[in-house]
């Protein structure tokens, strides 16, 4: 493969390499060359991330795009969406795109087709939030949608359907208060709205067997939609809050083994179309395992740098999943969602040169220790996995060699989706 200008100039035979005269010559034997990962959904502007943390951890991970969550009332106008843009800029090791919202109300909808046009990928709305968002914002938020192009990401539960009471002192009762029922009633009626109002939507990290039912049915029937899970669902259980607490509590909650089992066979036959990791870092403190600590913790999971080596070691490497398949969730079909056009997500003449060199053989201890994220716990340390991150180049520069980061903060670039403005 030969790099110029930060994108891809050629593709070679390995015989044909020996011809060409280069500045830089990066061997890969043995190694996997992946296009970078693509993460629809990060909060590393929330919370207690940064960009320059975040994205440390994106590089580590493999993962040289990614598209940042917005606060509530977070980026609805464009001067906000501008500082955001400028803010990133200034500290990003890879590159990243901007998600508008999270709407809260009918007058955070009025600048949608002016984020559009700055390149906004997306724009949110959060249903569980306080107060609840209701059908007739959601209703609004769809037809906006409809009308400006730009896609809506809900995260899908209707709080309606939770326990008023929950049972702190039950390892379960967390989970039990936020039952499938609620988002399962969410996903419908967003997908009903989407159907009628001709609506392009994506739901949010999907957690249930029966949200896969649903969203399996209305893409049949046609309806303009696309959906991600985390690593998380596909690789823990509600089990796990009996062990860690605190430290897996996120929304929705971890399910049972079956949905598990029905996220891996949607994600292989198509119904999810990308993995995305959710990242968010509530509080800088160790989440704890201590199950009195449940009502106060922070819900969320750090899943940026973990999100893809886990699916490697355990989908592709264990046989769950092709890597032909994880190539597509993973970057193809993430980036074509936030429609960044043939610059991200594959390994192409004229697309940006953002690879990552996979060693598929050795293995590893993930360790809460090492990490670029400030998280210091991760539910996953102690795992043992097959395959690592050797190197990741974003526009064909080295921004992690396996060991460190080795890019300059402000590396990382904003990439408008549709070729915006911003
Ligand atoms: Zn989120």
């Amino acid at each position: 493969m030969v790099i110029k200008d930060g994108r891809v100039a050629e593709l070679l035979q390995p015989e044909a390499s020996a011809r060409v005269s280069a500045d830089v010559a990066l061997r890969a034997g043995g190694l996997w060359i992946l296009p970078g990962g693509v993460d629809l959904h990060v909060h590393v502007s929330d919370g207690a991330e940064s960009f320059e943390a975040g994205t440390r951890c994106a590089a580590a991970g493999g993962v040289t795009t990614i598209l940042d969550m917005a606060p509530f009332h977070g980026c609805v106008r464009p001067e906000q969406f501008l500082e955001k843009v400028a803010q990133a800029r200034a500290s990003s090791v890879t590159d990243f795109g901007l998600v508008a919202g999270i709407v809260v109300n009918e007058e955070d909808l009025e600048a949608l087709q002016e984020l559009a046009r700055l390149g906004a990928a997306y724009f949110k709305l959060f249903m569980p939030a306080e107060p609840p968002a209701n059908a007739r914002l959601l209703w609004s938020a769809v037809q906006a949608a409809a009308r400006t192009g730009l896609r809506l990401a809900v995260h899908a539960e209707e709080a309606g359907c939770f326990s008023p009471e929950v049972d702190w002192t039950d390892p379960f009762g967390f989970a039990r208060a936020r039952p499938v029922v609620a988002e399962a009633c969410a996903v419908a009626q967003v997908l009903e709205m989407a159907r009628a109002a001709g609506a392009p939507v994506h739901i949010c990290h999907v957690s249930s067997a029966r949200a896969v039912e649903l969203i399996a049915s209305a893409k049949a029937q046609g309806v303009d939609l696309s959906s991600e899970v985390p690593a998380h669902f596909l690789l823990l259980d509600e089990g796990e809050f009996a062990r860690l607490g605190p430290r897996v509590k996120t929304t929705p909650p971890l399910r049972k083994p079956e949905d598990r089992q029905a996220l891996w066979a949607a994600l292989n036959e198509g119904t999810l179309d990308a993995v995305a990791s959710d990242h968010f870092l509530g509080s800088a403190k160790p989440a704890s395992v201590d199950l009195s600590q449940m009502r106060e913790a922070p819900a969320g999971i750090a899943g940026l740098e973990l999100s893809l080596p886990l699916l490697l070691a355990k989908g592709v490497r264990e046989g769950h999943l092709s890597l032909g398949r994880f190539v597509e969730i993973s970057a193809q079909r993430p980036a074509a969602i936030a429609q960044m056009g043939s610059r991200k997500g594959q390994i192409a003449v004229g697309a940006d040169a953002d690879l990552v060199f996979f060693d598929p053989e050795t293995e590893w201890t993930v360790s809460s220790q090492g990490s670029f994220s400030r998280a210091e716990t991760t539910p996953f340390a102690g795992w043992r996995l097959r395959g690592r991150v050797r190197r990741t180049l974003v526009r064909g520069e080295t921004v992690w060699d396996g060991e460190t980061i080795t890019a300059e903060s402000g590396w990382g670039t904003y990439v408008p989706s549709r070729g915006g403005s911003g």
